[in-house]
């Protein structure tokens, strides 16, 4: 069987864009950049093997990616066959070279480009040249025709021996690695392109991307539940406001199940674990921590992810303390923590009719869900 590569180029400084750090390390909505393309073909079954072309600082593979790194080279095309070299395929085997400062492929354009090659020598997404071409030489404007004009993007898909021996016998360094064999007369098919595939070249890159590739649509929902159970003290902390009582709660931080459940639900709602992945009990700087710090982090997460808190409802399950008297300053911290209006944050109370460990006054037990909706 034909096995399918893919080169993910992400050897240069980025200067253009503006950061210190070269733009392949910048976040977007919560990941770097060069994870994008590193999680769609990690995540593509019809790809065996990839490269990544990084310095040493792209570290180990996170979480469902795979990959080998190899060496950038001096130019971008000596970074190719740095990425090449690493995976030693044979000729006929397919390979996908990508640009990691374009964050936006999907698993559809991967497909698309290896059916492609079933009658191509090499794919690539293109859009068609919609704007007024022109071109100004010795001060004299003159109006190119568009016709048959594209802007070709990545990823680009060849042949593995085609395109190495095209590459090193360029000698140069090329715009793309298309233009290794066009000359020769290869036959390439252009699929369909699209701005998603912009590369981040400039500044206002990042936000025109993020706005591009943030979530759209639907709602995100999650669900918290937390339990402590009491200790000899004289009081209980719930949704950050103390409550006098003849205990209070055990736990390694300040064992508010409000804030906690809270934190689990918008945790929940984008799918990034549970606070104890964030915040493990066995770690001694979360000891007697104030849960304000987990909740913003759950929230400065979320928001990474493209989701804001849309509003959230907590409710409190025990016999005592009486929790109905500080319900409105609960409601009223979480509010101001999360920065939502008041009445986008719900703080019930409620019993279990003397049952179960609640009845029994053994503990507090708090559920929460919150609504996450999309940044825009
Ligand atoms: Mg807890």
């Amino acid at each position: 069987m034909t096995r399918i590569a893919a080169i993910i180029v992400a050897g240069g400084q980025g200067n253009r864009a503006g950061t210190d750090t070269p733009k392949q390390w910048q976040p977007l909505l919560g990941r770097r950049v060069i994870d994008w393309s590193i999680d769609v073909f990690s995540a593509h079954a019809a790809v065996s093997d990839i490269a990544v072309v990084a310095a040493a600082d792209l570290g180990a593979p996170r979480p469902g990616q795979r990959f080998v790194r190899a060496e950038p080279g001096a130019t971008r095309t000596q970074s190719v066959l740095s990425g090449l070299a690493a995976l030693n395929l044979s000729d006929d085997s397919l390979v996908l070279i990508h640009d990691a400062a374009r964050p936006g492929i999907d698993a559809g354009l991967i497909s698309a480009l290896i059916e492609a090659l079933s009658t191509a020598d090499a794919a690539a997404p293109a859009l068609p040249v919609s704007d007024a071409l022109k071109a100004q030489r010795a001060g004299t404007l003159s109006t190119v025709d568009r016709a048959g004009l594209y802007r070709v993007q990545t990823p680009q898909a060849f042949r593995f021996g085609q395109i190495r021996r095209a590459l090193i016998s360029a000698g140069a360094d090329l715009v793309d690695d298309l233009a290794a064999i066009e000359a020769g007369g290869a036959r390439v098919a252009l699929i369909p392109g699209s701005a998603r595939l912009t590369k981040i070249t400039y500044p206002e890159d990042f936000d025109m991307l993020a706005r591009l590739l943030a979530p759209s649509g639907m709602p995100r929902i999650g669900k918290g539940f937390d339990v402590h159970e009491f200790e000899p003290g004289d009081h209980v902390t719930l949704c950050g406001v103390p409550i006098p009582h003849s205990a209070r709660l055990k736990g390694h931080s300040d064992a508010d199940a409000g804030w906690h459940a809270l934190t689990d639900a918008i945790l929940g709602a984008v799918a990034l674990g549970d606070i104890g992945d964030h915040f493990p009990p066995s770690d001694p700087r979360w000891k007697n921590a104030d849960s304000a710090l987990f909740l913003k982090h759950a929230q400065t997460l979320a928001e990474a992810k493209g989701y804001r808190i849309d509003s959230c409802d907590i409710t409190v399950i025990c016999e005592a303390p009486k929790v109905k008297p500080h319900r409105e300053a609960m409601r009223a911290r979480t509010a101001d923590l999360l920065g939502l209006p008041l009445d986008a944050v719900s703080v019930k109370a409620t019993t279990t009719e003397g049952l179960g460990f609640t009845g029994r006054r053994e503990g507090i037990a708090a559920e929460a869900i919150a609504v996450l909706a999309p940044l825009r």
